[in-house]
């Protein structure tokens, strides 16, 4: 700091730094003793004698009216002491509105929680439980819980949604069970830079997804460019009703899953492969399995020998990605078997996640 711009440091002049309300002034600061003697500190404000108050409805100026009781609410903690804010709120006669209490920048509703720690509260609930947080910060459980609820809300009502482009949906398993209520269903944006829930709601069926995709709103639906599931198929259904222009995304897990299903089956119902190509290892059973697959169905537009280029192609491509290397030969196969209608298919995973790549530069994407 240079020689002169040194500031005798009160706490009022570190609250006017950064927590200044327009229209309120900090009068005085006391340390006092609160319940069973603990410290506390006391913030009083009043309101700035030039400004009038403000219609809490219509925050426009307003005539004053009367003046309420004081009110106190828990700030955040400063040094670990209990801090509170002292206020009475006006009343003022809003044209519009009546008789009405003021707006009061720091405080929402009748909550006793200034909006400063309630977002202070509801960040550390983040990292600590909601138990801990109440208890390092001297507050109740309850109020930890009623920081979190405003701070979602606050979050939901002040959500941009603009620049989505990739989304993945997914169930969550909770509980003991299997029944319909044991699932949720989750829908996250996925946009490189950019990962975070973006609904959550009861079950995995069809409806659960419509209300997903409708509480994004149709301007983000629309707009999606890449949508990645599993295959469930609830989800397939509604993701081709939906968003039928998205390429969609299958998830590796899931394909990796159905595809050693499919070659397991392959492999008992054609029995052994051929001397030699068991001896090379897993890639080369794989090959054979899906030579033998695309052979047996009509519909696949590769021949064997082209699918086990590709597959080779790919596993190269993809070293050390072991099974997974030759999923795109298998796909074309296995999706038929699903009986599914898929919008524009796309198998490898890299792509759902980057809004910079799209299905023409990338070497990857198979289309239908
Ligand atoms: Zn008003």
């Amino acid at each position: 700091m240079q020689e002169g711009s040194a500031i005798q440091l009160q706490v009022k002049t570190i609250l006017n730094r950064i927590q200044a309300f327009v229209g309120f002034v900090y009068q005085d600061v006391r340390l006092c003793a609160g319940l069973g003697n603990a410290e506390q500190i006391e913030i009083t404000v009043v309101p700035h004698g030039g400004i009038r108050g403000r219609c809490s409805a219509c925050r426009r100026p307003a005539p004053g009216y009367d003046r309420l009781p004081e009110r106190r609410w828990l700030f955040v903690p400063l040094w670990g002491i209990q801090t509170w804010f002292r206020y009475a709120p006006r009343r003022v006669e809003c044209a519009e509105h009546g008789v009405a209490v003021e707006y009061i920048p720091w405080s929402d509703g009748k909550r006793p929680v200034t909006r400063a720690m309630m977002g202070f509260l509801a960040r550390w609930a983040r990292r600590l439980s909601w138990r801990e947080t109440a208890q390092a910060f001297q507050t109740s459980w309850e109020a930890v819980y009623r920081s979190v609820e405003w701070f979602v809300e606050w979050g939901l009502e002040h959500r941009q949604l603009d620049g989505v482009t990739s989304i993945g949906v997914d169930e969550i398993h909770w509980g003991h069970g299997t029944k319909a209520d044991n699932f949720l269903t989750v829908v996250y944006q996925s946009d490189a830079g950019c990962r975070r829930l973006l609904w959550i709601g009861k079950r995995r069926s069809e409806k659960t997804l419509r209300q997903g995709l409708k509480a994004l709103g149709p301007e983000v639906v629309q707009g999606l460019r890449f949508v990645c599931s599993d295959m469930w198929k609830p989800y397939l259904n509604v993701l081709a009703a939906e968003a039928g222009q998205a390429l969609h995304v299958l998830d590796r897990f899931h394909i990796t899953m159905h595809m050693n299903q499919a070659v397991d089956e392959v492999r008992r119902a054609e029995g052994t492969p051929p001397k030699g190509q068991e001896q090379r290892g897993g890639q080369a059973a794989q090959e054979y399995a899906l030579a033998v697959i695309a052979q047996r169905k009509p519909g696949a537009w590769r021949s064997p020998k082209e699918a086990q280029r590709a597959s080779r192609q790919q596993a190269e491509h993809r070293s050390g990605m072991g099974v997974e290397g030759s999923l795109p030969a298998l796909l074309e196969v296995q999706v038929p078997d699903l009986g599914r209608r898929l919008p524009r298919l796309l198998v490898p995973p890299c792509h759902a996640q980057s809004p910079g790549t799209d299905a023409e530069s990338c070497p990857h994407v198979a289309q239908p």
